[in-house]
């Protein structure tokens, strides 16, 4: 049964670079409503096909650190010498809507919002296997070899954090790692203290 929140679930999902996140969350975001993907700031350059203020908002590094400076960010992370970080304001709007904020965010970030939110569900999304992993950086052709080994290393430190989440989805194929997190963000729905709206009556 869908209910209108008094306030939004932040969910923050991780998992190494090519995993398949963007791919994931684009297949979650078209078939669930009353969510908002958390359009990330950072300092890499666009790769082929993103696009400014949809996959991220690409900004200068002094743009970004005056962000910082400003704390107009919830968190941020430096991941293979570029930032990243999540605007506050925007996240915080939808929240205080009723509307589920879900972060594409790296461990060390993850991490930040654990701190700050302890109401956060965090999930970690891992590939097949390792080779997998390889396989997919390279077939997404949009990286040199030398950020891919960059990445491929990064991911082995991050498998490490894994225990510090609550739910770990497997991204073998879309659809499943999908209904997946679909499964995890129902569960979420269904908790005592996300329904006190409609326990209210029974009182
Ligand atoms: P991330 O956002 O985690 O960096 P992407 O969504 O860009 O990863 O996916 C990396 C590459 O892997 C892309 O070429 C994408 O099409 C491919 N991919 C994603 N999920 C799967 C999957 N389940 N099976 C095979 N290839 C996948
Ligand atoms: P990519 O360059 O592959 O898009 O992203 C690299 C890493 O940065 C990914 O692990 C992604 O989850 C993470 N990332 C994206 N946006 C943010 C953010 O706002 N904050 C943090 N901490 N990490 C982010």
């Amino acid at each position: 049964m869908q209910l209108k929140k008094e306030r939004g679930q932040l969910i923050v999902l991780s998992g190494p670079s090519g995993v398949g996140k963007s791919t994931v969350i684009a297949e979650l975001l078209g078939q669930r409503d009353n969510i908002y993907f958390s359009v990330s700031y950072t300092t890499r350059s666009p790769r082929v096909g993103e696009q400014d203020g949809v996959n991220y908002n690409f900004v200068s590094r002094e743009e970004f650190e005056r962000m910082i400076r400003d704390n107009e960010l919830l968190e941020y992370a430096e991941y293979v010498d570029n930032y990243y970080g999540t605007s506050l304001k925007a996240i915080q709007e939808r929240l205080d809507a009723g509307i589920d904020v879900l972060l594409d965010i790296e461990v060390q970030g993850a991490a930040k919002v654990r701190a700050r939110c302890p109401g956060a569900l965090f999930i970690f999304i891992i590939p097949p296997s390792f080779e997998e992993l390889s396989r997919r950086l390279h077939r997404r052709n949009t990286d040199s070899e030398e950020v891919i080994a960059g990445r491929l290393e990064k991911a082995r430190v991050e498998f490490r954090e894994i225990p510090n989440y609550d739910y770990l989805v497997i991204n073998d194929k879309v659809s499943n790692a999908v209904e997946e997190i679909e499964a995890v963000l129902t569960a979420a729905e269904c908790r005592v203290e996300n329904r006190s709206s409609i326990l209210s009556q029974f009182a």
